[in-house]
């Protein structure tokens, strides 16, 4: 997850996960839209409180003096039409439910197993569920025994969001190991948060949390002791571009996603990021995703930022907005 931008709100997510996925478009989906996979949600019931109309893709970060009262975020306050808004009080899931059947949309949504199961009864067969071992931002952990119970009866398809570099911990750290082997046994993909999470004032919001543990080449020790590991680096490890490349030649078990970097950072960014992971070879490991947590509408405008990429063509696009993920996650497997 990510430091929510442009709200007063810090936020982290802890992932768990749902059944199976029903890929086939539901009633309220038109026949023509073909599906995505978002593999990238949170399993939130409401906006987020405190949180209020945004601008995505906000062009600058701005500098701050400390001593004025500074703003737990940095960019800057732009206006654009229509901003993004946060759904009424009550009205979240149900503007999710209408907004992925409209968009034919299958999403990973994380959480602890109570807010995953509110998705999986308003949304069935739209939501893979995904659960981690890190409670939120803060460094608790889930007991090993309740963990696996998650994986092994309890539903849950994906270990995530690790939140590790919230803490300062890098994903190869010992005090962790145990986990990333329980998911190996269990041939559980992991979802962990790598990059992204520049608020302009991580000093501020997230006190613990260091840009330089979400270089994506502090997973190799990680997948050196975990050959048979399937990860997935959350946020594609943004801004390390050539970190992040120099892992994927390495290690072919290693997927990105595009969550929250999509709509957070300029545009210009953002396409020239995507276009060098696509064409420096990797458009079979590029997967779409949100990191959704509070504008119903976001999910829609970050699919068209993908429809709308020139440097891309309509089979990458397909390959990123679904295939990948289809892939990684096993979907037709799982199916059978
Ligand atoms: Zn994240």
């Amino acid at each position: 997850m990510m430091v929510i931008l442009k709200s007063a709100v810090v936020v982290m997510c802890a992932g768990v996960l749902a059944g199976g996925a029903a890929l086939a478009a539901g009633q309220n989906t038109p026949s023509d839209v073909p599906p995505v996979i978002d593999v990238h949600v949170h399993a939130m019931d409401e906006s987020f409180p405190g949180g209020g109309p945004m601008c995505p893709n906000e062009a600058k970060f701005l500098a701050s003096d400390p001593k004025t009262k500074e703003a737990g975020f940095g960019w800057d306050v732009e206006n654009c039409t229509p901003k993004l808004y946060p759904a009424a009080k009550g009205e979240y899931l149900k503007d999710m439910k209408a907004e992925m059947e409209r968009l034919n949309v299958t999403a990973v949504v994380f959480g602890d197993a109570a807010s995953v199961k509110k998705w999986r009864d308003a949304m069935p067969g739209r939501v893979i569920p995904g659960t981690s071992f890190t409670a939120g931002m803060g460094a608790g952990r889930v007991p090993m025994d309740k963990l696996r119970e998650a994986f092994t009866t309890g539903g849950f398809k994906v270990m995530g969001e690790i939140g590790l570099q919230y803490e300062g911990l890098s994903p190869s750290d010992m005090s962790v190991d145990q986990y990333f082997a329980l998911a190996e046994e269990l041939d559980i993909p992991v979802a962990i948060h790598m990059g992204t999470g520049g608020s302009g004032r991580a000093n501020i919001s997230s006190p613990k949390f260091r840009g330089s543990m979400g270089n994506p080449l502090l997973l190799e020790e990680l997948l050196a002791r975990h050959p048979k590991l399937r990860v997935q680096v959350m946020h594609a490890g943004y801004p390390m571009i050539d970190n992040m490349l120099t892992l994927l030649q390495a290690n072919s078990h290693v997927y990105v996603d595009v969550a929250g970097l999509i709509w957070s950072y300029p545009l210009v960014e953002v396409n020239r990021y995507i276009q060098r992971l696509v064409e420096a070879g990797f458009e079979d490991r590029v997967m779409f995703g949100t990191d959704q947590m509070e504008w119903p509408k976001l999910m829609g405008y970050s699919i068209s930022i993908i429809q709308n990429a020139d440097y891309l063509t309509p089979e990458q696009k397909r390959d990123i907005l679904y295939n990948n993920a289809a892939r990684f996650l096993r979907l037709d497997q799982q199916a059978k």
